[in-house]
């Protein structure tokens, strides 16, 4: 981390243990076919099935890191510690809701539980429990088919996406990573058969290294031959696991002390916290003209990470002018699915000079699927005023109109997408417009029609007629 970026840094040693936030979240991409099937409990299932392109992007690139590591006989540790963190958090775990044909589920799932397989194996089978040059090629040629695997899964993923996000950074970087790297390409119709057909050869390739290391004579640890039993289990009847389950198992097998499934994290369901949700309406009752700013906290105010086990948060550049402005014009409310605690300890620093009015925490959210949905019907204000900014758009789903989607903010010193904001802000609430939402539909279409005319700043010059 940069030293402009420590310099803004809060710090603080009676930091409360706060949940791990889920970051990078910006860019979840609805497929409105799908249906939702969660493996795990999830209180109600979501009807939509989400997922996080730039962690798409994240999981390619430490899949190519690991062929590299692999071929040049380095340590891996980092790289595969992140891809069971990432992949936790990301509903690829679930990619089977992308299809309702059951033979396309099943080959999703078997691409996924496959990955998580080569994954663990090659984090025991280093080189120096290879012992030959066949079974160290044969290691190499199975991570290769895995990222080549997942190249063809982000490409399926790609064709189910919604036009509206052809324009999403994100997607574009994908569709880069694809074109240039994909050794096989072929049309989308055949991407399923594609990778079905990887899926045998990756299956095929994890069988003959089992083969070489679970003969009798062969001097691997324990845990290496239990890894790689379980690993044959699951191979050989890979058609009746479920993706969790597989991952679950690889897990009890390498014996080490990974975590559980992240959930905790402040923006998804946490099994293990009992929160009662709080009873609606939220805020004490105002004026009916009042406008409301409904505002997340982590990665669109603030970034929590932690260092030498001290929380701290970064703030994002412009948010104290921009909590000064805005709220000269509207109600400002933090709706967090964080726990209360990390929250307003956050918070506490934040605002020093109170121009947050209110405060909504977990309890106020709405358990669906693995997250909390933030339901603006339970604050208590009326809809036609009442605006949410946030970096997942998956939190406002049930009111979309209303939503601002902001890009996800980690530690990027120079971005300014708060003061960006404030001038749209002020005009809305400055016209008085009867509803916020045709203020912001009109917003949207300038913007796509910017877009289309290939201006470098379409969020910029954004006016609201005078009849809205
Ligand atoms: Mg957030």
């Amino acid at each position: 981390m940069s030293k402009k970026v420590e310099k803004t840094a809060l710090v603080s040693s009676k930091a409360p243990k706060p949940t791990t936030f889920s970051n990078e979240r910006s860019h979840h991409v609805p497929n409105s076919e799908a249906k939702s099937k969660s493996p795990s409990p999830p209180p109600s299932a979501s009807p939509k099935f989400y997922i996080n392109l730039q962690d798409l992007v994240n999981i390619e690139g430490i899949l190519e890191g690991l062929v590299t590591a692999f071929k040049q006989s380095e340590s891996a540790s980092y790289e595969i510690d992140r891809w069971w963190q990432i992949t936790d958090e990301n509903s690829i775990i679930r990619i089977d809701s992308l299809f309702r044909k059951e033979e396309a589920k099943a080959c999703l799932r078997e691409a996924v539980i496959l990955e998580a397989a080569g994954v663990s194996l090659s984090e025991f089978l280093d080189h120096s429990a290879l012992g030959n040059d066949r079974a160290r090629q044969a290691v190499n040629d199975l991570l290769e088919l895995i990222h080549q695997n997942i190249l063809v899964l982000i490409d399926i993923v790609l064709h189910r996406l919604p036009n509206r996000y052809s324009i999403n950074s994100w997607a574009v970087t994908l569709q880069t990573i694809t074109y240039t790297k994909r050794t096989n390409k072929c049309s989308k119709h055949e991407n399923m058969q594609l990778l079905a057909t990887q899926n045998n050869l990756i299956k095929q390739t994890i069988q003959e290294i089992a083969k070489e290391h679970t003969n009798p004579g062969s001097v691997l640890s324990k845990t290496v031959r239990m890894l790689l039993y379980t690993i044959i289990q699951i191979v050989r009847d890979i058609e009746h696991f479920e993706v969790i389950k597989a991952r679950e198992l690889l897990r009890v097998a390498v014996e080490e002390d990974i975590e559980p499934p992240a959930l905790n994290t402040t923006e998804s369901i946490d099994y293990e916290i009992e929160i009662q949700l709080a009873e609606a309406p939220y805020l004490p009752a105002t004026e009916e003209d009042i406008y409301t700013l409904v505002l997340d906290l982590d990665e669109t105010l603030v970034h929590y990470y932690e260092e030498e086990n001290e929380g701290k948060f970064l703030i994002r550049p412009g948010c104290h002018e921009f909590l000064e402005e805005v709220s000269k014009f509207y109600e400002v409310v933090i709706f967090t699915a964080g726990l209360q605690e990390y929250a307003d300890w956050v918070l506490d620093q934040l605002d020093h000079n109170k121009f947050i009015s209110y405060r909504l925490y977990r309890q106020h959210g709405l358990p669906t699927g693995n997250f909390y949905t933030k339901d603006l019907s339970r604050i208590g204000r009326n809809l036609a005023r009442t605006i949410i900014v946030d970096n997942m758009a998956e939190n406002f789903r049930m009111q979309p109109d209303n939503g601002i989607l902001i890009r996800t903010w980690i530690d990027d010193m120079t971005d300014n997408a708060l003061l960006e904001l404030l001038p749209l802000l002020k005009e809305i609430a400055m016209k008085k417009g009867r509803d916020v939402r045709k203020a912001l539909k009109s917003f949207r279409d300038q913007m796509m029609r910017a877009i289309a005319r290939g201006e470098s700043n379409p969020h910029l010059n954004l006016h609201l007629d005078d009849d809205l």
